[in-house]
This record gives structure tokens, C-alpha cells and sequence, in this order.
């Protein structure tokens, strides 16, 4: 099993996980010419791609999502709420609706979804296993729930939000209600929430943490690889950061 990442962040995300002969992304916010190009930089085409597991109906996640499904072939797999987020954006493309609490399978990855807060209208997160490895995923959920630790426990990889400072968010230029919807419980997960996180899930067998769906505003890195670094005792750089322009490389597990 391995995964890499296209891209990360409010302009876009799509993380790629491949399992023997399945591939799968978790969201597709770009468009198909940048998809494909995105794709051709991990030796991969479009064709490459089974199927695209929708998280939530924000554009930096649902935006390339049904012209490339369309355009590629590809199967959308999304909660009712999301489909119905969408109006008629999806009406010819195919579609699968999953419960969030209900476990599935695409090719040779098992899928687990489950909800968070966000403020969408049913928005989940994923925990992708191939039968031997875990890899857990969380981006845009507002604060850390009971049952977000308890899916993302005992990973061999994580994938984390690390949305912003909460410091830099109250300094910056943000207009007030916008500092409030992504500071609030249903907003975006803070680098100090995501360490209480991993602080909370069972460690041990960790092989990668990746910080993800940094903001370019109110965050850095350095910060956010800081916070993880610290609950797990590790060197920052051995923290991996997840960029809006490239994501990251393949991590193999
Ligand atoms: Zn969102
Ligand atoms: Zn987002």
C-alpha cells in the first residue's frame, strides 16, 4: 500500500492511495487537464484511477470531482448529504452513496468512513486499508471528536489537518466572521487540536505523519510540523507537510 498527495489546501486537494490493483483519491479539487497533470507527475494517468472517494461538498474538494468522473470514468463515491449538496452537478456521473459509519469495499481497499464536524452537509473523513496496513486521513473538521480518535487509532500512517495558529489567525487579516467559521467548532482543526489528536491515538505503529490542509495565511510549516513533532518526541523534518502546489510524493507502507 502507498499514497501521495496532489495537492493540499484551500485551492484544492486530492490525496491518492494505491493498493494492489486499486486506486483510489480522496477528493478531486482540480479540474481534468490539472488532474491529469498532477497525476503524471506520480507516473500515473487518469486512467490509473478506479474511483474517487468524496469527502464533502466544499470546491477544494468536489471541484474537478464530476468533470473528471465524466471525463475519466471514474466512480464517485459520496454520502447522500454531499450528493445532495451538489444539486445536479452529479446527475450523470456514477454514483455510489456511502453511510458514513458503514464500512465498504473498492477493489483491494477497505474503506471506513466516519463523520466529523465541519460545516457541511454530511462531511466524513476515511481510514483505507488494504487488510494489513492503516492509513487514516482527517482534513476540515472543526474540533476533535471521541470517535475521530477512536477511528484514527492504531494507524501506521496519518494524513492530519493542520489548518492554522490558533496566535496567527488572531493576528491576521482576515475579515472577523471569517476568523470565527474557521476557528469554530465546525471550521478547521488548529495545529495544537491536531497534536491533541495524535496525542490521543495509539502511536506505536506510526510510519508516516503528514500535516495537511495548511493555510498559506495563517500557518507555516515549521509551525505545524513543531506541534506534531512534539507529541511524538521526533525530529520536525521527519514530520511531512503537504503543500498546495505539489502535495507530497509516494510514502510506502
Ligand atoms: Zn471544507
Ligand atoms: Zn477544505
Amino acid at each position: 500500500m502507498r499514497f501521495a498527495s496532489l495537492g493540499s489546501g484551500s485551492r484544492g486537494n486530492a490525496l491518492l492511495v494505491e493498493a494492489g490493483n486499486t486506486r483510489v483519491l480522496i477528493d478531486a479539487g482540480f479540474g481534468p487537464r490539472e488532474m491529469s497533470r498532477r497525476l503524471q507527475r506520480l507516473g500515473l494517468s487518469a486512467d490509473d484511477v478506479d474511483a474517487v472517494l468524496v469527502t464533502h461538498e466544499h470546491s477544494d474538494h468536489i471541484g474537478g470531482v464530476f468533470a473528471c468522473a465524466r471525463r475519466f470514468d471514474w466512480t464517485v463515491l459520496l454520502t447522500h448529504g454531499t450528493l445532495a449538496a451538489c444539486r445536479d452537478d452529479g446527475a450523470d456521473a456514477r454514483t455510489v452513496i456511502i453511510d458514513s459509519h458503514q464500512s465498504l469495499s473498492v477493489g483491494d481497499i477497505c474503506v471506513n468512513p466516519f463523520p466529523v464536524p465541519h460545516d457541511a452537509r454530511e462531511p466524513v473523513q476515511f481510514v483505507l486499508t488494504d487488510g494489513a496496513r492503516r492509513l487514516g486521513v482527517l482534513t476540515d473538521a472543526g474540533h476533535v471528536t471521541a470517535h475521530m480518535v477512536a477511528m484514527l487509532d492504531a494507524c501506521d500512517a496519518l494524513v492530519l489537518e493542520c489548518n492554522h495558529d490558533a496566535k496567527m489567525l488572531a493576528a491576521g487579516s482576515y475579515p472577523q466572521a471569517l476568523k470565527r467559521r474557521i476557528g469554530g467548532l465546525w471550521g478547521h482543526l488548529e495545529n495544537a487540536a491536531a497534536a491533541s489528536l495524535l496525542s490521543q491515538t495509539g502511536c506505536a505503529s506510526l510510519r508516516h505523519v503528514v500535516a495537511a490542509h495548511l493555510s498559506q495565511e495563517n500557518n507555516s510549516p515549521a509551525l505545524a510540523q513543531d506541534a506534531l513533532s512534539a507529541v511524538l518526541g521526533c525530529e520536525a523534518d521527519w514530520i511531512g507537510v503537504a503543500t498546495q502546489d505539489e502535495g507530497f510524493s509516494w510514502r510506502d507502507l
